[in-house]
């Protein structure tokens, strides 16, 4: 048993970068006790339940018994998502596909279709703020995000003062795993486990996050990869009556301009590299963005950077196969940004 647990703690250590070698210290004990998301950070990788998406783009939520400032406050969240992928949200009050609800301690699930337990208890103040269950891939089914209720939630979209949780910001972190995500190692996303003490308003996915969900669902195909700020067809799609200005204002902070890009360029992708490096492709252009400062901070030609890539792309990403694939219309090209070599081309189907 004891070996068991110093495996365990050992690997949260790894995990958190905390010295102790597998043994409790000071230190660990307070990072276990930040405030957090209830999934585990080493998610197993083996368990093909955690490794599905949905397969439709336009999803519905509910939220049990919410009033309206709640509303508001889940719609905002799910715009995060809206504004950066394929994925449109609205709310229905019958079946819907995520449904997010208060619960305490040992609690049951509110679709009494899945279980009527759910097998997490949630911890009280502290600790845990809310655990999700991700999508099974089947167009039925429900995801839920039990939220606890005993912590002290601030319900606006608005900056939360000191000793109170961002509802907005956790919501934003759990419809992320109902989407199918997984948690980011890296400490700047929303996708990090841990609730950071002090959150950036207003609140926006990280490159990383905006990566990981086009790589699932596809690029915003409105046109939020462009500059211009979103039209009023943009607005239509991602908004219900809970909508207000602020929620609006929000998605209109998320464009590409953020970035330091000329006003009139037009985005054509972005892609984080191995080496950790993250590319925004514009034009015939490459910028190169400061993950700290989240500006571009230098321009090169697509060509200097990605030898062999053609101007004019539809899409990048990074695959699990360690290649950077680079796709034109019916074209994809396989690039190894170790050699800096395209190594295969070829059509690519939809
Ligand atoms: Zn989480
Ligand atoms: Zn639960």
């Amino acid at each position: 048993m004891e070996q068991i647990l110093r495996h365990a703690l050992g690997l949260f250590q790894e995990y958190y970068q905390i010295p102790g070698q597998g043994e409790l210290n000071k230190i660990t004990l307070n990072k276990m006790r930040e405030p957090r998301c209830g999934l585990p950070d080493l998610s197993d990788q083996t368990d093909r339940s955690r490794n599905n998406i949905w397969s439709k783009k336009h999803l519905t939520w509910n939220f049990h018994l919410a009033d309206e400032e709640t509303m508001i406050v889940t719609q905002a969240a799910f715009n995060l998502w809206a504004g950066n992928s394929s994925l449109s949200f609205k709310r229905v009050s019958q079946n819907p596909d995520t449904l997010l609800s208060y619960r305490e301690g040992l609690h049951t699930n509110i679709d009494k279709r899945i279980t009527n337990m759910c097998p997490s208890p949630l911890d009280g103040s502290g600790g845990v703020l809310a655990h999700p269950s991700f999508p099974n891939g089947d167009k039925d089914y429900v995801t839920e995000v039990h939220i606890d209720r005993t912590e002290s939630w601030h319900v606006h979209i608005s900056r939360n003062p000191p000793r109170t949780h961002s509802l907005l910001y956790v919501i934003a972190h759990e419809i992320g795993h109902t989407l199918g995500l997984h948690h980011s190692e890296h400490q700047d996303t929303i996708m990090f486990a841990m609730t950071p003490g002090e959150i950036k308003f207003p609140i926006r996915l990280s490159l990383d996050d905006i990566l990981h969900i086009r790589y699932l669902y596809g690029a915003n195909y409105h046109g939020s990869t462009t500059t211009t700020p979103p039209t009023t067809t943009t607005v239509a799609t991602t908004t219900t009556k809970y909508i207000n200005h602020d929620p609006y204002k929000l998605i209109q902070r998320l464009s590409f301009n953020d970035f330091g890009l000329p006003p009139t360029a037009r985005v054509n992708t972005a892609i984080n590299t191995n080496k950790g490096r993250s590319f925004i492709v514009y034009d015939h252009i490459v910028g190169e963005i400061d993950d700290y400062s989240t500006r571009i901070m230098s321009h090169r030609s697509i060509d200097e950077i990605f030898p062999g890539i053609p101007t004019g792309l539809t899409t990048a990403f990074r695959y699990t196969d360690g290649n950077l694939y680079f796709v034109k219309n019916h074209f994809y090209y396989k690039f190894n940004d170790f050699t800096g070599l395209v190594t295969a081309t070829g059509k690519f189907d939809l």
